[in-house]
């Protein structure tokens, strides 16, 4: 498509966006359990799989609970919805089902899980809004090469069922890994074929020791021309678009095109900086309402509450997804409190690193 055409396409997009979304544009952010994926054949472009033979106890690379709570609450803070929980495969049951109910319960809403392949009779599901398989392309021959371990077939099988349980159902998109422009027909056809609800795309951050190191990203059109013919064709969809810190002017470009979410940022070393807020100063240059801040260090640091918070009522009834009666389990609801301290220390030592960042 040429460079015209995207542009018109955007145009329109951004127009059926606000139709069906309001004027609204929220900040997510990944929630990370650990870094080590227990995929016998992982992902070649992944940071992951860069780390599994360097790490020799796969259990020390998991993050403490209290750090995963403490961020849970920094987010809900800071007005940032929780993209999904996600980690590489290999957590057992007993411990998701725990993690889960525990950040529900701190959030006050069900999640969205990033998780490999979900055994829904074990999982406990009442704290679940929806699941995310990790399409990551869906050029089926550069998924076999590049996602080996994870059979495409197999996401959508779970993808399926998901919707039998009343679940949310997204996938995840990496833009800039070898797919071509003949690839949009095949994720609008997945997109129908699945019945999703949102979509997350990334653009491509090439990791060192992986074949895509010293690879370019994806242009910024390229990128705009697989979420505005999305939005057109789905207006209802909710579309996550990932960007990074080297990237950031693509923001209003992407909002343009017809994103609801920006997502991927290094967050607790950018808040509060310039580069904070020229997230924020795109997303506003697009004319959208930021929801939540990406520089107010009183709201950070629990000195002001946010006006303009996705877990507000005022936003929340608009856009949905909050449910304050979050199951928990008296075991858990006890190990919260027995950890009460702890989690309060980690938040203390996020929020000092992060104002001393901002203010340096
Ligand atoms: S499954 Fe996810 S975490 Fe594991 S290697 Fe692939 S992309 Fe990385």
């Amino acid at each position: 498509m040429n460079s015209i055409d995207i542009f018109e396409n955007s145009i329109k997009a951004y127009k059926l966006t606000e139709k069906y979304h309001e004027n609204y544009v929220g900040l997510e952010r990944a929630l990370f359990l650990g870094w080590y994926c227990d995929l016998e054949n992982p992902c070649k472009f992944c940071y992951m799989s860069t780390q599994k033979d360097r790490i020799k106890e796969p259990l020390k690379a998991r993050r403490r609970l209290e750090t995963i709570l403490a961020e849970a609450s920094i987010m809900k803070q800071i007005g940032w919805k929780l993209e999904f929980i996600s980690g590489g495969y290999g957590y057992g049951i007993e411990e998701l089902n725990d993690m889960i109910e525990m950040v529900s319960y701190t959030q006050g809403c069900k999640q969205y899980l990033n998780l490999g392949i979900i055994d829904f009779e074990k999982l406990n599901l009442n704290n679940v809004e929806g699941i995310v398989g990790a399409v990551e392309t869906v050029n089926p021959e550069l998924h076999r090469k590049i996602c080996p371990g994870k059979p495409l077939g197999n996401t959508k099988e779970m993808l399926l069922k998901a919707k039998g349980y009343d679940l949310k159902t997204g996938i995840t998109i990496i833009l800039g890994m070898g797919e071509t422009e003949d690839d949009i027909e095949k994720l609008l056809k997945m997109i129908e074929e699945l019945d999703l609800n949102r979509i997350t795309f990334y653009s491509l951050n090439p990791q060192k020791d992986t074949v895509f190191e010293n690879k370019t990203s994806t242009t910024t059109l390229n990128y705009m021309n697989w979420i505005s013919q999305v939005r057109l064709n789905y207006p209802k969809l909710k579309i996550i678009s990932g960007t990074w810190v080297d990237k950031l002017p693509n923001i209003g470009p992407l909002v343009m095109a017809g994103s609801n979410i920006i997502t991927k940022f290094p967050l607790f070393s950018i808040y509060g900086t310039k580069y904070g807020k020229t997230v924020e100063n795109e997303i506003n240059s697009t004319g959208r309402e930021l929801l939540g801040t990406f520089s107010d260090l009183d709201v950070l640091n629990f000195k002001k509450e946010l006006t303009n918070s996705p877990y507000s009522k005022n936003y929340c009834d608009k856009l949905g997804g909050i449910d304050k009666n979050i199951e928990i389990s008296d075991k858990n609801l006890n190990t919260l409190q027995n950890m009460e301290s702890d989690i309060s220390n980690k938040v203390e030592r996020y929020l000092k690193k992060t104002t001393k960042n901002a203010i340096k």
